[in-house]
Formats: structure tokens, C-alpha cells, sequence
């Protein structure tokens, strides 16, 4: 048993092993460690609000790692602590990753100012899917503000999958990006670029230095054609290099402006309040999953009403309902 309020008396005073305790136990996928976790969750979330928000995404070789470690030591050299977390939806990270993790970003986890969460290993193993991982993340996300990082960035590392569901629990979303060869938008979906707050063109330095001038141009013209996501901020892009730090120091300034901005405007606090709701009503459609397959009646039910919706037999709409009348009179 795990002495709940104690943990979150620890994690609040910034100890780094009860923090590293506090998230294996949100992580765990034990039945029984459920109700400690959400006594924990509950016992710190007065002391959680306080940070922002960074979601950080982009195709793999785009230099996620390099810039995180780039931009968190200059947010240290600024007197931040920052936090940072990933998102993955293979769920197939092991213990190995720990390690992966710590040489990704060598120089940031030496930093006592910096917290990088260990891997969510086996987090999902027991097949409950993304769903599942992303929320675990919120929930870890809560514990480093606790603990009184500032930002928590959250990085995406799966491909194309793990983006709304990091946007959904961020304030800023960033896109990392490459100077493109050709003139096309790497490939990039519509629906990511909508989200991005802030594009950054890494490797703007030797010989792509030029192509990335171009590529900005480019993108800040697509920017142009879209619907901005916030009022009272407008994406912007820029280059950078983490490799060699140009363009850092105006990441984390652009970063500081949009948080500023949100907060003056009280989009940060509604859009905060929104994303609460959307997470309750997912995580209530996911409790309700997790029911069914505990009630194995219902679970037969479950299994033979997919396979009538994969057959086309039943919409997915009348299924759903179905399944959630045969709930309501179990109980
Ligand atoms: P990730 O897969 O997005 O996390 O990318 P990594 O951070 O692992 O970087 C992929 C490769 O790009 C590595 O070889 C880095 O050294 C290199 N890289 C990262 N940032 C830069 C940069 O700003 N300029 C250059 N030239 N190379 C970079």
C-alpha cells in the first residue's frame, strides 16, 4: 500500500524519487493500484495549474531530441525548471527507452533544474490500447506541475498518431520541421499544421541554412491560408538549429509571448476548462470500456456486438447504445 497523501506531500516539495514513485504508480495498470493513484492525483491537483503547456511534434530525424535538450537548457539558463514527457501510442518503449531517453538528452538529465520522466514502460501492454496512454500522460503531466516544474513539454514520439491527443493536453502546440529539398510540405497533414502554434525549422544551419529561409516562407504563407487556432495568437514560424543553439533564445521568447498572451486574454483558463471536459468525457467512455470487459457477460456481449458492427449488420451508433442500455440494467 502506498501512503497517498504522504507521496503527494513529497512530490509537492520537489522530491525527484517520490515524483519517480508517484508516476510509476498513475502508470501502473494494476487494478488495485487505481484508487492509491487517484487518491495521489487528488491530494496534489490544488498545486497543479501553475505551468505551461508545450506539446512538441514533427517527423522522426526532424531533431526532437537534440532541440528539447537545446531549449531546455536555455529555459534553465532562464531560471525555468522544465519537465518533459513523451507520448507514445506503440506502447512497445521498454525499460531499455530509460536509457534511450537519458542519452537523447545527456546534458538536460545531468541538470537538477530538469526533470525527464523515465519511460512508460509497459504502460498499454495489457492491450488497452492508446487510449490508455495518453491517459496516463495527462495524469503524469499533473504530477510534474505539482512538483513545480514549468513548462512540461510533451513530446510526441510515435508517428501521426499521438498529436491531438498531446494538443488536447497542452496550451502550445509546436511543429518542428526540416528545410525541405523540394517545394512540397514534407508531407505533412492539414490537420497538424491547424494545430501548430509555432512552427520551428530546424537545421537552419550549414548547408541547409538557405532552403530553410524558403521553407519558412513557405510555411508562413500556408499559415496565412488557415483558420488561426487561437484569438489571441497567430502561428508563427521560425528557424532554429539545435545543434548549433541559433534561434533558441527566440524560441523561448516567442514561447514566453504566447503564454503571456493567453493568459491576458483568458483563452489560456477557457481552453484549459475545455480540454477538462473533453478528457472527463473520454475518460468516461474508457471507464465504461474497462467495465464491460470486467462483467463477462457484458464483455460477450461487447465482442459479439464488434463483430455484427464489422460486419456491417449494426451502425456503430445503435451497437453503442445497445451495449450501454444492457449496462444501465446490470446494475
Ligand atoms: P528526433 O528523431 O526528431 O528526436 O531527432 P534527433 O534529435 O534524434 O536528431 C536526428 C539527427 O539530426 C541527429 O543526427 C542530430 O544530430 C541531427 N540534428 C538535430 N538537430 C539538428 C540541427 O539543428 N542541425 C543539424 N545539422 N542536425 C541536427
Amino acid at each position: 500500500m502506498t501512503d497517498a497523501p504522504a507521496l503527494a506531500d513529497q512530490v509537492i516539495a520537489g522530491d525527484r524519487r517520490a515524483l519517480a514513485r508517484a508516476i510509476t504508480l498513475v502508470e501502473s495498470t494494476r487494478a488495485d493500484h487505481r484508487g492509491e493513484a487517484e487518491a495521489l492525483l487528488e491530494a496534489v491537483l490544488p498545486k497543479t495549474g501553475g505551468a505551461l503547456r508545450i506539446g512538441i511534434t514533427g517527423p522522426p530525424g526532424v531533431g526532437k531530441s537534440t532541440f528539447i535538450e537545446a531549449f531546455g537548457l536555455k529555459l534553465i539558463e532562464r531560471g525555468k525548471r522544465p519537465a518533459v514527457l513523451a507520448v507514445d501510442p506503440s506502447s512497445r518503449r521498454t525499460g531499455g527507452s530509460i536509457l534511450g531517453d537519458k542519452t537523447r538528452m545527456a546534458e538536460l538529465a545531468k541538470r537538477s533544474e530538469a526533470f525527464i520522466r523515465p519511460s512508460p514502460s509497459g504502460v498499454g501492454s495489457d492491450g488497452s490500447g492508446f487510449g490508455g496512454v495518453a491517459r496516463r500522460s495527462r495524469d503524469v503531466l499533473l504530477l510534474c506541475e505539482a512538483a513545480g516544474f514549468d513548462p512540461i513539454l510533451v513530446e510526441t514520439v510515435g508517428v501521426g498518431q499521438s498529436e491531438t491527443a498531446v494538443a488536447e493536453m497542452t496550451d502550445l502546440f509546436m511543429l518542428l520541421l526540416m528545410p525541405a529539398a523540394g517545394d512540397d510540405l514534407q508531407g505533412i497533414k492539414r490537420g497538424i499544421m491547424e494545430l501548430a502554434d509555432l512552427i520551428l525549422i530546424n537545421k537552419a544551419d550549414g548547408d541547409l541554412e538557405a532552403s530553410a529561409g524558403r521553407t519558412a516562407a513557405d510555411y508562413a504563407h500556408a499559415l496565412r491560408l488557415m483558420q488561426p487556432r487561437h484569438r489571441s495568437w497567430n502561428a508563427e514560424v521560425l528557424r532554429c538549429s539545435a545543434l548549433t543553439g541559433a534561434g533558441i533564445a527566440e524560441a523561448c521568447a516567442k514561447v514566453a509571448a504566447f503564454g503571456a498572451a493567453l493568459r491576458e486574454s483568458g483563452e489560456l483558463a477557457a481552453q484549459r476548462r475545455d480540454q477538462a471536459i473533453l478528457s472527463f468525457n473520454r475518460e468516461l467512455g474508457l471507464s465504461i470500456i474497462d467495465r464491460l470487459a470486467e462483467a463477462p457477460t457484458l464483455a460477450q456481449a461487447l465482442r459479439e456486438t464488434e463483430r455484427r458492427v464489422a460486419e456491417g449488420t449494426v451502425t456503430p451508433a445503435a451497437a453503442a447504445r445497445d451495449i450501454l442500455a444492457r449496462c444501465l440494467e446490470l446494475r
